[in-house]
């Protein structure tokens, strides 16, 4: 047995017995049998950009019955025809969660945290069992990086207890997000819909403002890492460009939701677009440079493993996945 496989075996599934028996899961593993196992293998992919060893690790999916206005500007008969055109179910929305774990080479950093610690059987807040999966433990994370404060992506910086879920790490945020969130004055008058939201931001940054860095736009944020306005889905909404070598990722959080959707008509305006206008500027901006540069994109809200690129088609575009690799 390798050292890896003894890992994998000893120290992460060790710990996570909802995988269910080691002795079904594991591949050529004795005694197997034919019983189903009736759960889905690790949500891990990893790729290398350059010198950098990324890997995605999904925090899982939730579905939900598609609602009149989740897509503000289109009918449901057109959504669902979209949905139909994707091979996707009708009348329902299913959203993934991506986010990424990148081994710089000196340090070890997370985009993104998930949902948070759920409770029991619910489909989302899978990091940490999934980081446990790839090997790695909370403590181990030197940086975490948040793209905009919506909770499915802050909301895993704390633990079920409430305490910090990555104790070492320094958190970076966007500069205009905090400005945002933090302003009373926005808070009051924000709408009564989005007053849940302030209350989490609140909730997840309390007592740690001090710990908190901030970033502009445009910076060189962790060694490779370089944060990119993508304003419109909220008013600091940022993505990153990974780059080592000659190889570079686009990390566009949610320039575009499902794929299926607003990859393929730009113009439509998800209900979570805070200013819907600038959003659709900021999509037709970002996709026409992924299309005319072929660079990979990863999406926080893609379909696992969330990479690929996006080519021009028609008025919009197409989401094209990334083979997946055996070596890295
Ligand atoms: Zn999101």
């Amino acid at each position: 047995m390798t050292s890896i496989s003894r890992r994998f075996l000893f120290g992460a599934a060790a710990a996570l017995p909802a995988y269910g028996a080691l002795s079904t899961v594991l591949p050529g593993a004795a005694s197997a049998g034919l019983s189903p196992i009736g759960q889905q293998v690790p949500g891990l992919y990893r790729y290398k950009v350059g010198t950098m060893e990324v890997t995605a690790v999904s925090d899982g999916a939730r579905t939900s019955p598609l609602a009149d206005g989740f897509v503000k500007n289109a009918s449901l008969a057109e959504v669902n025809a979209a949905l139909k055109a994707a091979f996707l179910p009708e009348g329902q929305i299913t959203a993934q969660f991506n986010p990424l774990l990148i081994n710089t080479g000196g340090k070890l950093v997370l985009i993104d945290t998930g949902n948070g610690p759920q409770s029991g059987g619910a489909t989302v807040g899978q990091l940490m069992a999934n980081l446990a999966w790839a090997g790695v433990k909370p403590i181990d994370v030197d940086t975490v990086i948040i793209s905009h404060f919506h909770p499915d992506h802050i909301n895993g910086l704390r633990d079920d207890e409430g305490a910090l879920a990555f104790p070492n790490a320094e958190v970076l945020v966007p500069a205009a997000e905090w400005a945002y969130w933090m302003d009373e004055g926005e808070m009051s008058r924000a709408p009564e819909a989005r007053q849940a939201a302030f209350k989490n931001v609140r909730r997840v940054f309390k007592d740690i403002e001090t710990r908190v860095q901030r970033f502009d736009a445009d910076k060189e944020i962790a060694p490779g890492i370089t944060s990119v306005a993508t304003y419109g889905h909220t008013p600091g909404h940022t993505s990153f460009v990974l780059a080592s070598g000659n190889d570079k990722v686009f990390v566009q959080a949610d320039v575009t939701n499902l794929p299926a959707l607003f990859v393929t008509h730009p113009e439509w305006e998800v209900q979570y677009d805070m200013d819907p206008a600038k959003a659709i500027e900021t999509r037709r901006r970002v996709y026409d440079m992924l299309a005319a540069e072929r660079l990979l994109v990863t999406g926080y809200h893609f379909p696992f493993p969330a990479l690929g690129h996006a080519a021009k088609d028609g008025e919009g575009y197409r989401f094209v996945p990334a083979d997946w690799s055996p070596v890295l």
